[in-house]
């Protein structure tokens, strides 16, 4: 039996009063999954505990089966354990983003033009990355490159009291109001504002202007947390597994959870990752004796934040096709017994480009049973019509794997 997880990060949505009142999920053309979900079992799950923030790391941490309430200490430490940093006891981790302010004179006046720096790429990030290593690194202070704009600052016996503001949560807003606070977090306050002076006229910022491309001006310190400490996925549900995606976070899930996390070539984790390849390396994963995947897709929520429903509708068509009607096909090949559990982790809807902690809709789907759901089409309108509610993500899990 293989059990096979697909997750589209921020799928779920409101409806859009641009397209007649439908969701993306509506809207997207996804024969596979409409298909599915005619013959599975259905419900919304609330995956986000009560008092947490509806952050892609407490939501995929919950849908993998650990109890964000146990397991959860900020998201930077998974993204250090996926770059292979030894995060020892008292050394906090930091997500340094690379981000586009605009131009005004000062910091806390400028506005967060774009929180991905223009999905740079990871080759030109490195660069500069390393200039500000150089600049205002120090035996205290250490800086990673990661992917894209996803990088890693640890400050080694660090303070970690502070409260710190995602940048994608500040899309278009003046930062003044967002920057670092609680005692001695000017620290960083400074490091992000002197990262402006370092980052404004490297090279490779001047190329990306001379493209057309947004330059990243500054880099945006946040989601900060200690070295986490999971039981291993084998010894809470019993199945050796793999973790197939882009994004630094999920893999350093993946590592605590003990599950195998190949790379995959072509996948960025944006909008224009390569889809077909994460269904073959989680085939490929399968074929050499895995019994669990848990497949993960950045690129509806990357859509979500940008606000832009044309991309989303696309990102979940490409699911459909690429990844789910990939897999079928193979598993089919592959002549074997298998469970796959759709969801998305949270809603990130269009209208309010940002995420959401409300509950989403999931499906089972069993090779073996040939149930009728009474549903027609994988929406959130009609799963949470029917009723059924799962209260949080490791019950969800518990429910896929061990039939609970
Ligand atoms: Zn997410």
């Amino acid at each position: 039996m293989k059990y096979i997880v697909i997750l589209g990060d921020g799928m779920a949505d409101y409806p859009l009063a641009a397209y007649d009142h439908k969701t993306p999920l509506q809207l997207a053309h996804k024969p596979y999954i409409d298909q599915l979900v005619k013959s599975s079992e259905t419900g919304m799950v609330q995956t986000i505990p009560e008092g947490y923030p509806p952050g892609s790391d407490v939501a995929n941490m919950s849908v993998l089966g650990y109890e964000p309430e146990i397991f959860y200490t900020g998201r930077s430490p998974l993204e250090a354990v996926s770059l292979g940093v030894d995060l020892r006891e008292k050394d906090i981790a930091f997500r340094c983003n690379l981000v586009t302010l605009s131009l005004e004179e000062n910091y806390g006046d400028k506005t967060m033009l774009d929180y991905s720096a223009g999905e740079i790429t990871s080759a030109e990030a490195a660069l500069l990355i390393q200039e500000i290593s150089k600049e205002i690194g120090t035996e205290e202070f250490h800086f990673y490159p990661g992917i894209s704009y996803r990088h890693l600052m640890v400050w080694i016996n660090g303070a970690w009291e502070f409260d710190l503001t995602p940048p994608h949560d500040i899309s278009d807003r003046v930062i003044g109001s967002y920057l670092p606070k609680g005692a001695g977090s000017d620290v960083l306050t400074r490091m992000m504002i002197k990262s402006e002076e370092i980052l404004k006229n490297h090279p490779v910022n001047q190329k990306r202007k001379e493209l057309g491309l947004q330059p990243a001006t500054s880099i945006w310190l946040w989601g900060l947390g200690k070295k986490p400490n999971f039981t291993p996925f084998v010894n809470k549900y019993g199945l050796e597994g793999s973790v197939i995606c882009a994004v630094d976070l999920i893999k350093g899930l993946g590592i605590c959870a003990g599950l195998n996390t190949p790379h995959v070539d072509g996948a960025t984790g944006g909008v224009h990752t390569d889809f077909l390849a994460k269904a073959e390396a989680a085939l490929a994963e399968l074929k050499a004796g895995k019994d669990f995947i848990y497949l993960h897709v950045e690129a509806p929520d990357e859509a979500g934040h940008q606000g832009n429903a044309q991309e989303k509708i696309g990102a979940i068509e490409k699911i459909d096709e690429l990844v789910v009607g990939r897999l079928l096909r193979g598993l089919e090949e592959m002549k074997e017994d298998y469970r796959l559990l759709i969801l998305p982790d949270h809603p990130t809807p269009i209208s309010i480009k940002t995420h959401t902690a409300e509950p989403v809709p999931f499906l089972i789907y069993d090779s073996r049973r040939n149930v009728s759901s009474g549903i027609n089409r994988y929406t959130e309108e009609e799963i949470s019509a029917q009723g059924n509610f799962v209260k949080s993500g490791p019950a969800l899990m518990a429910k896929f794997i061990k039939g609970e």
